[in-house]
């Protein structure tokens, strides 16, 4: 029988939230359609991580184990996924939609002779796969259905919401043989640069709080950061505010940056140019603070504070503050 499988992606010891997201939904597909739910996970030390995968309901977990998965590398986790993928032999294989997975979709799709489809915000199996993908920056809202199986989706952050089973599994582990050759790597990891190692991971943050070019100074940078520290909010900036040398280009969110979808985004002296929009329009709750009444930000948001954003940043700390104190 067909089996749906997930990809765990792994940061700071954990399964990211995106991954849980992914596999929650292919639960729920495939408890509908009687079809074993897999899941797989890549690194030195594989095992430490079913005990967090039992809550989510697995049948099976697909484990590869070597040194060489420590950190991202193109070529061994390529391997490893192939040797999953041909273990598993799966109908569908769901990826979180991360930089690292972008870097390897297109090949493993055609060393499986799979379809690929990248960057989805919802899918489908009936029993096709079906896709709704956002293209031309967000403007347009593709669907697309795969013609044949075995398919490989890419889910984009935030498109589910992360759920544990009713009742938690107790899945049957599967190891993986894998052996990787390390000198046949024409490129080495030496070294990860990140911008802050105190702050929330866009990608994987709940709130967001972010600067555009009303953001003017080192002053209201502060706010920004002070608010986003109250809320446990990671930062997040548009091109302007990057532009302007405030934030580190890491931080850029939107068609040239990272897309995200947290519960809540607080755009603050953003405009709402489309290219920004393309990257945070999927976001639950849009909180746009701005002092032009007629921003654009203002027709996606869901709620508007129109106003200096240098009076009420302090105000909004000031009530977080207040309400986490208790009084
Ligand atoms: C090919 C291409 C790709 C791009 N990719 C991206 C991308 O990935 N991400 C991105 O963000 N942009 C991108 N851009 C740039 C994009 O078009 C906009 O220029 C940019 O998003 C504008 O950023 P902003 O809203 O911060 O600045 P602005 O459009 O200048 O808006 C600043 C806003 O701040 C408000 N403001 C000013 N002072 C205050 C204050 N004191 N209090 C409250 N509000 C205040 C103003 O009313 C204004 O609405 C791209 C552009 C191109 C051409």
């Amino acid at each position: 029988m067909s089996t749906y499988l997930c990809y765990i992606s792994i940061q700071q010891d954990r399964p990211t939230r995106s991954s849980l997201e992914v596999l929650t939904r292919m639960r729920e597909l495939a408890r509908r359609d009687g079809v074993p739910l897999a899941a797989c996970v890549l690194h030195p030390d594989a095992e430490r991580f079913i005990e967090a995968l039992k809550p989510y309901g697995v049948d099976r977990i697909y484990l590869v184990q070597h040194a060489a998965l420590a950190q991202h590398l193109n070529a061994p986790v390529l391997a490893a996924l192939e040797a999953v993928f041909q273990a598993a032999q799966p109908a569908v294989m769901a990826f979180p939609s991360t930089e690292a997975i972008k870097d390897v979709l297109g090949a493993l799709a055609a060393r499986v002779s799979a379809a690929a489809l990248p960057d989805v915000a919802s899918f489908e199996v009936t029993p096709t796969v079906t896709v709704t993908r956002p293209v031309m920056a967000a403007r347009v809202l593709a669907d697309t259905e795969a013609a044949a199986q075995p398919v490989l989706i890419s889910v984009r952050a935030g498109a589910y919401h992360a759920q544990p089973a009713e009742t938690a599994t107790d899945p049957e582990v599967v190891a993986v043989p894998f052996d990787f050759d390390a000198s046949v790597l024409r490129a080495t990891l030496r070294e990860v640069l990140t911008g802050a190692t105190d702050q929330v991971d866009l990608s994987e943050a709940d709130i967001i709080v972010a600067a555009g070019r009303g953001v003017r100074d080192e002053a209201g940078k502060q706010l920004v950061e002070t608010l986003a520290r109250e809320l446990g909010a990671a930062v997040g900036a548009s091109r302007a505010a990057i532009e302007a040398g405030l934030f580190p280009a890491s931080l850029q969110i939107g068609q040239t940056g990272k897309v995200v979808s947290p519960t809540l985004y607080i755009a603050v002296g953003i405009s709402g140019a489309i290219q920004h929009v393309a990257g945070m329009a999927g976001s639950k709750v849009i909180v746009a603070i701005n002092k032009d009444p007629d921003a654009p930000i203002f027709n996606i948001a869901t709620y508007g504070i129109v106003g200096d954003l240098y009076q009420i940043l302090p105000l909004l700390i000031e009530e977080v503050r207040r309400i986490k104190a208790g009084s």
